[in-house]
């Protein structure tokens, strides 16, 4: 059914130990859609994520991925998605970018990218290096690909990122503060892939300090608080007309 959200969680809770992080959180993506998540530090957000990915496990609520719910099987620590085929299908399909960008230092740019094609879908490597070009010229470091990371700048290290989550085809992009970690002169570069990204009706969910971005490319923004969706909508009405004092206080100070 083409109305069935790409992601859908609904009430989730997640603790670490007596730590409450994530208190019932309900949110969807529908494909083409673009999420901002935004909130202070501490409040939830890369869990949220990680918990999508499942590199989290949750103590209570729903994650459907394609209107699939995501199950699990066992208690504490040993409770863990039952199903290893849903793992990858999961993880290839819903693609995570990190702030730290995450390349394998051994491997060069080309190799980042067709590696998880190559090893988890079995693809055929022809089609992936065809691929995995592609996509390196898409984010515009295609002449980097036979470099080795250590030898890129941050920007350019965060484009190959994204270049080997788009290089898994995957159904939505999750992105972690993917412009944290660079320098304001870089940042820009790394927001305008995203921008096209967003622009070509890819689905995704991006937590971002960067309140420009989320204004420029989200459909829908959500801001957490303390593990709480506080206040959520359009973009021009979160940041144009901000209701709840929480918010309001976290736009001043991101200002
Ligand atoms: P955000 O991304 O919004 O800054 P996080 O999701 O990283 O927030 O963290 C939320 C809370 O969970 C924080 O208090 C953090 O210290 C705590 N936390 C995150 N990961 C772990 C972990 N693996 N073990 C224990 N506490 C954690
Ligand atoms: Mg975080």
């Amino acid at each position: 059914m083409s109305d069935t959200p790409v992601i859908e969680v609904r009430d989730l809770h997640k603790a670490y130990g007596s730590l409450e992080v994530l208190k019932g959180v309900s949110l969807s993506a529908r494909r083409g859609e673009t999420l901002a998540l935004i909130g202070s530090s501490g409040s939830g957000k890369s869990t949220l994520l990680r918990c999508l990915n499942l590199l989290e496990d949750s103590q209570q609520g729903e994650i459907l991925f394609k209107g699939e719910p995501v199950r699990w099987k066992g208690a504490g620590p040993h409770r863990h998605p039952a199903d290893q085929a849903q793992v990858i299908r999961i993880r290839t399909n819903l693609s995570m970018v990190f702030q730290q960008f995450n390349l394998w230092a051994h491997m060069t740019v080309l190799q980042n990218v067709m590696e998880a094609p190559l090893t988890v879908l079995r693809r055929d490597r022809d089609e992936v290096e065809r691929a995995a070009r592609h996509y390196l010229d898409k984010v515009g470091i295609g002449d980097k690909a036979d470099v080795w990371p250590a030898q890129l700048s941050g920007g350019q290290q965060q484009r190959a990122a994204i270049a080997r989550a788009l290089c898994m085809e995957p159904e939505a992009l999750l992105f972690d503060e993917p412009t944290s970690a660079l320098d304001p002169e870089l940042e820009q570069e790394v927001v305008k892939v995203i921008k096209d990204l967003a622009s070509e009706g890819r689905t995704m969910l991006i937590v971002t300090h960067d309140m420009k971005l989320a204004a420029d490319v989200a459909s829908h923004v959500i801001f957490l608080h303390q593990g709480l969706i506080e206040e959520e909508g359009p973009p021009e009405a979160l940041f144009g007309a901000p209701e709840s004092e929480r918010l309001q206080g976290f736009l001043s100070s991101t200002r």
